[in-house]
């Protein structure tokens, strides 16, 4: 018997897509995706959130995850001056899983394919190709000939597209929809590296430095050890050519990174990204969605990727799958949903971003001396330890994917910084140059 037409095809088997095709599978929605089958041995996006596991438990792997993946217990951040800033997901717990995982990404999304498979959704090995056209006046896209014979779609079935192809973005660039930019000009390097020191504890905890140019992540992982940079490309000029040696050279420069990584032997190729902050300025249109990376991508800092990826899906599934396939059949009903799924993506973004810039600023740096120097002038007073407690918990839950929306949260984190900064160094000395 052949399969059912799918009523919605997904173009891009990363994080996004496949996550998406799972959930809409799960409704029993027919659903096909084209992948490319791109998946090289080395790929960002290791270091999760908390808010992510959710993700993993409602399609049911958790389980599986923990067997490739490092436990994460949370993230520690170090100054240039020597200043640590140690988060730790415990103080989230009971509002969110109270941990998470750094991820070797092949495996996560490989993964994330077979659950999707699992629950019914179909795949075709093949790149998807597109083409302009118009639907209602309005500028869309459909799949071409080729593609569509690829995916045995008869004459007159139109099914709903959903780009998550990534940072090639199809769908807008077919469509000249123009992106937001961030205004960071960065430039990020990283490799795998086996005997790089990570003394770090409790086991798992990822390390973010500020350096004296740029910022590092430093991400245990099963038997290896995620280092990268990120950089402003002005400061490239005497680093050396290739990315290999401006790695080499920012690991041998940097204090917080040079002895930890004397002995350290790469075991991969060094990767490059550049120009990933950016948001398109329409998330949908007739016949087309726009999901992930394909949306918009916020910053490596603080790790939002995958989980804006995971969240993406999660609302498109709330806001439009969840009322059937029914609502693909009104257009006024599901532009609509589709609005409000568009809302909740650019709001998180906004609110990713201008917690982000927090770090890259140093504010909250400050705010945590600033914090310090309270609780130890006033180490009795209980009012001083409730209020260490609740910033410690807004703090971790907004990095952690669950308040980072939250006026409240982003209102008290504003506060800190602003009144509790007496007698403590300006922002920008804990800021990122
Ligand atoms: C420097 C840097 C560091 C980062 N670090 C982190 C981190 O620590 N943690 C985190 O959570 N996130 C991180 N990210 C972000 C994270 O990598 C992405 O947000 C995430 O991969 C997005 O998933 P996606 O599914 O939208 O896109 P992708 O993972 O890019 O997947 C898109 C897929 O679509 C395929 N494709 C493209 N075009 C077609 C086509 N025409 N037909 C078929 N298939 C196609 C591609 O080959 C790819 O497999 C980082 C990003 C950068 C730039």
């Amino acid at each position: 018997m052949n399969p059912p037409l799918p009523e919605v095809v997904i173009v891009g088997a990363g994080p996004a897509g496949c996550t998406l095709a799972a959930m809409i599978a799960k409704r029993g929605i027919p659903v096909l995706v084209f992948d490319d089958e791109k998946r090289p041995d080395l790929l960002v996006g290791e270091s999760l959130i908390p808010a992510v596991v959710n993700v993993f438990r409602h399609l049911d792997i958790e389980d599986r995850v923990k067997q490739f993946c490092q436990y994460k217990p949370g993230a520690s951040f170090f100054t240039t001056g020597g200043d640590k800033l140690h988060f730790n997901f415990m103080s989230v717990k009971g509002y969110l899983p109270p941990y998470s995982y750094n991820a070797p990404r092949p495996e996560l999304d490989n993964l994330l394919r077979t659950r999707a498979e699992e629950l019914g959704a179909r795949f075709v090995k093949a790149r998807a190709e597109l083409e302009r056209c118009d639907r209602n006046g309005e500028p869309s896209v459909r799949l071409s000939a080729q593609s569509r014979s690829v995916a045995g779609l008869p004459e007159g079935h139109d099914p709903l597209l959903i780009d998550s192809s990534g940072r090639a973005r199809t769908f807008s660039k077919l469509m000249d929809i123009p992106a937001v930019k961030g205004k960071r000009n960065d430039v990020a390097y990283f490799a795998h590296y086996e005997n790089f020191v990570h003394d770090e504890v409790p086991e798992g905890q990822i390390i973010i430095s500020v350096l004296t140019q740029g910022w590092s992540w430093r991400i245990p992982l099963p038997g290896r050890l995620s280092v990268g940079v990120v950089i402003n490309k002005e400061h490239l000029k005497d680093l050396g050519d290739t990315p290999e040696e401006r790695l080499g050279n920012i690991i041998k420069r940097e204090p917080l990174l040079r002895d930890k990584g004397a002995n350290a032997r790469r075991v991969t190729d060094v990767m490059t990204y550049t120009n990933y902050q950016l948001l398109s300025e329409r998330g949908h249109g007739p016949g087309w969605i726009l999901l992930g990376d394909a949306f918009g991508f916020v910053d490596p800092m603080l790790s939002p990727g995958l989980f804006m990826a995971l969240e993406g899906a999660r609302l498109l599934d709330e806001h439009v799958f969840a009322k059937g396939t029914s609502i693909l059949k009104e257009p006024t009903a599901l532009k609509h949903a589709l609005e409000i799924y568009s809302k909740n993506v650019v709001e998180w973004h906004n609110a990713w971003m201008s917690l982000v810039e927090y770090f890259y600023n140093g504010e909250i740096f400050r705010a945590y001396q600033g914090g310090q120097q309270l609780s130890r002038t006033y180490a009795r007073w209980h009012w001083v330890r409730l209020l260490e407690r609740h910033a410690n918990f807004q703090i971790a839950a907004m990095a952690s994917g669950g308040k980072t929306r939250s006026r409240y949260s982003q209102g008290f984190l504003r506060f800190l910084c602003q009144h509790l900064v007496k007698d403590v160094p300006p922002a920008v000395t804990f800021a990122v140059h």
